[in-house]
Formats: C-alpha cells, structure tokens, sequence
C-alpha cells in the first residue's frame, strides 16, 4: 500500500505540473489513445501498480486541463491545494457520512461548515445545510422542501401521498431560469412546462413588477448568478413585494452566492436572508474536487420532512442526522474538502479569491472592447459574453480556439446573439495565464474576422 500511494501521489504532482504547459484541451493522440481502454476484462487480476500505470498512460492525457488556469469554460473550478490534499486523505478515510455513528467527523464537519458559510452567506442561524453532489440536486432537495411546507399548510402530507389528487402548487420563475432548476421541477412532479415565466431584462434579472399576485401555495424561484451573464435577480425588492403572500422562495445560487463572501459584492445579494431555501455548488467558485453542491433550508423542520425515510435501523438519538438533509443515504464525506478550503482561505482569502477571478473576468472584457469586440453584459462578476460579429464568425472564433489549446473557452446564446462565453472561476488562473488566453484570442479573432473580409464582417 506504501508503495501505491507514493506513486500515485507521485504521479499526480507530474500530470499537475505539466498541465500548465500542456494545451487545454486534449490533442487528437491523446483521445485515440482512449481506445486502449477498450478490451475485455480479463480473466487474472492484475498488480494495482499496473493498473494504476496503465490509468496514467492512456487517461492523465486524454483529461481536459480544467485543474490549470486557462480553462474558461461553463462554470468550472479547480481544486484549491488544501481541498485537493484533503480529498486524497479522505479517500483513505472512505467515510460512509450516512449517520454520526458512521462517520463522527464528517458529522461534527458539516456542522461546522453549515455554521461558516452562513455567516459568509449572512443568512439566519437556524438555517440547516445539506451536502449533495452538485446545484442541480441542492435545487431539488430545495424544492421538495418547499414542496412539503406548501402542501402541509394546505393538510396535505405529500411525502406520504405523492402529488394525485394533492392541492396544486404555482411555480415562478423567471424566463432566464437555469435548466438545472426546470429538472429539479420535472423530478419533483411540479412540471417543467406549467411554471410561470416571468419576464426578465437585458441582463436576464427576473422583472419583479411582472411577478403576478400571489394566490394559494406558490414557490417563486429566482437567481443569483446567471451563468451567461452573471447577474442577480433583485432579490430584497422581490421579496419585499412577496412579503405576506403565501410564498416560498428559493434562490438558485449555483456560484453567484459566493459572491456575498466579498465585502465588494455582498450588495448583489442583498435580500437573500429572506429566502426559504438556497442552492449552489462548492466545486464550482470555493473551488473544491468534483462533486460538491450544498443546499439551505431556513426551517429544518421542512428539509428534514422532505427528506425522511422510516428505516428503523437509521433512527439516531440526536439532533442533526445528515442523511435527513439530502435526497442520498450513504455518501462520500463532502464536508471535509468544504471545511478544508475555507480554513485554507479564511474570510480574507475566499473575498480575494473571489474578487481576483472578477477582476481578472473584468480585464478580459476590457481587453475585447478595446481591440473592437462587443461584450454582450455588464460584468458584475466572473462572466463575460463577446461578440466577434455574425454568429459564424464568432462560432469560427470559438472553434479556432478550442483547436489552439492556449485557452478554452466555450459558446452559447444570450438572447438571439451568438456570443462566446468567459467564466473565470478558478483560483489557479495569473495574470500570465489571462494575458496569454488574450493574446491567443485576439490573435484568432483578428485572423479569422480578416479572412472572413467584407462579405460577413460586422
Ligand atoms: C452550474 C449551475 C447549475 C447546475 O449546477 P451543477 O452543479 O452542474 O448541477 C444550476 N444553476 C446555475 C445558475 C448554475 O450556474
């Protein structure tokens, strides 16, 4: 065992070194290599350093370098050292973190931590946390928490009687709503299609004089952080027009929350201690190992009722049991890589890593508009949208980038407009590493722009 860890950590140290040099995205060798993956499982069993060679030869190539600092795409982050660290040692752990007799630290970590980032958050004490894989399961435990408190004031135990024949339920939610939050609905059974769009601006913030008059059970879904734009959903003003109404709300913060972490930017959020549940993702902007999303619930009462199984060997005499706060029974201790990268941090190094991926978001739309670039959004935090003109050129653009390798950077579209999309979301990305992405972008972009001429400039 001595033997394996030390070169598996060994080999570990090399393929992060030589990511920084390596292209972003894997060349084509690298992906035919994969192929040698593809044999039958033979019949022997095999020396675990054979197999672990094997794993670094054909698959440590073949791997997108989203762990370096040129890695730009959706909303991904990498793993801080101290997280990183943690997660090798808690593997060795293999914590089941089902219940407190099943893992002791991994219970005493999520109180912890569900203590420290509701303080960062600045949300209510009582709020309880759970830790699931990812935004799109803290959207669903979210939302089948609202789902119950809805349903028990209307004397409807829907946990016990599913939803036929249940009092119906309104759903809101804005028209830039992220896809993750309509699959936690079409799970839960509240529909993706019968929700209530409401119309948002340019920016994709929901309009809250377009929110209807609350009547009967409703859960309002807004959003902090849209993942093309970065923007926030007015959430204090929202809140204060629901106020009275018989209304749940759920914010869907996917990597927008951590923003509250920065004295700078804490205004984005203001309002958000009124939400009834939140969600957001530590592997994305706290920059922790795959997989790692966290729900919030104010009233635990509601997230434990939505979360509760009746096994009787599961009945725990004690006042938190972290499987009443997620959809899974056993799991992998999360809580460890959450607690680990925020002691690493401390308050002061979460807002400045939170601050440095904004301002380096912030230098490469400057970059773009000067070199004559549109930039599609107003950069309130680490999401920039650019334009290199008609939508072949800009997809040409974001083609010829991806094949260079210096940076990756994907495409999307932002309200008709073709546009290739910057998310700056990990802690390893420098200076160098932004002026080298420009340098590569700009380059591509004046090249494919000139050999496109006339005919589809503009
Ligand atoms: C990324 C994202 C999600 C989904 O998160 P996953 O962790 O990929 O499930 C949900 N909402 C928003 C706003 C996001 O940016």
């Amino acid at each position: 065992m001595d033997e394996l860890l030390r070169d598996a950590t060994n080999r570990a140290i090399r393929y992060l070194d030589s990511i920084r040099e390596r292209r972003v995205s894997p060349g084509p060798g690298a992906l035919e290599g994969l192929g040698g993956f593809a044999r039958p499982l033979q019949d022997q069993p095999l020396a675990p350093a054979t197999v672990l060679a094997e794993l670094d030869a054909l698959g440590s190539p073949a791997t997108v370098a989203s762990a370096g600092g040129r890695f730009f795409g959706f909303v991904i982050g990498g793993s801080l050292p101290a997280a990183l660290a943690a997660n090798i040692l808690a593997s060795a752990w293999d914590q089941n973190a089902l219940l407190e007799v099943t893992s002791p630290v991994a219970a005493a970590l999520e109180k912890v931590c569900r203590n420290w980032i509701g303080e960062l958050f600045g949300l209510p004490p009582e709020s309880e946390i759970g830790f699931v894989t990812s935004a799109t399961m803290a959207n669903f435990t979210g939302l089948a928490a609202a789902r119950h408190a809805l349903l028990l004031e209307q004397g409807w135990d829907v946990e016990a009687r599913g939803l036929f024949g249940a009092p119906p339920i309104t759903v809101v939610v804005g028209d830039e709503v992220h896809v993750s939050l309509l699959k936690a609905l079409s799970m839960l059974g509240l529909g993706r299609d019968r929700v209530v769009r409401v119309d948002a601006d340019a920016q994709g913030r929901i309009i809250p004089e377009r929110i209807p008059a609350i009547h009967g059970p409703t859960v309002v879904c807004l959003q902090a952080g849209n993942v093309n734009t970065g923007a926030f959903d007015p959430l204090e003003e929202v809140a204060w027009r629901l106020h009275g109404a018989p209304a749940w709300v759920h914010v869907d913060g996917a990597f927008g929350l951590w923003a509250a972490a920065s004295p700078s930017r804490r205004h984005l959020l203001r309002g958000v201690d009124r939400a009834d549940s939140l969600a957001t993702d530590a592997h994305k902007w706290l920059n922790v190992p795959y997989d790692s999303g966290l729900v919030i619930v104010r009233n635990a009462r509601h997230l434990n009722a939505a979360m509760s199984s009746t096994a009787a060997y599961l009945a725990e005499d004690e006042t938190r049991a972290p499987h009443l706060c997620v959809p899974e029974m056993s799991r992998r201790a999360r809580a460890v890589e959450v607690w680990a990268a925020l002691r690493s941090l401390g308050r002061a190094g979460l807002a400045e890593l939170i601050d440095r991926t904004c301002d380096h978001a912030r230098r490469f739309a400057e970059a773009f508009r000067r070199a004559g670039h549109e930039v599609l959004n107003e950069v309130v935090i680490n999401q920039v949208l650019v334009s290199f003109g008609a939508p072949e050129i800009t997809r040409r653009v974001i083609d010829r980038i991806q094949q260079d390798g210096t940076c990756w950077c994907g495409g999307t579209r932002w309200q008709g407009k073709t546009a290739m999309r910057i998310s700056v979301s990990s802690w390893a990305t420098t200076d160098a590493d932004v002026g080298r992405s420009l340098e590569a972008s700009l380059r591509i972009a004046a090249d494919v722009q000139s050999h496109a001429g006339g005919r589809l400039a503009g």
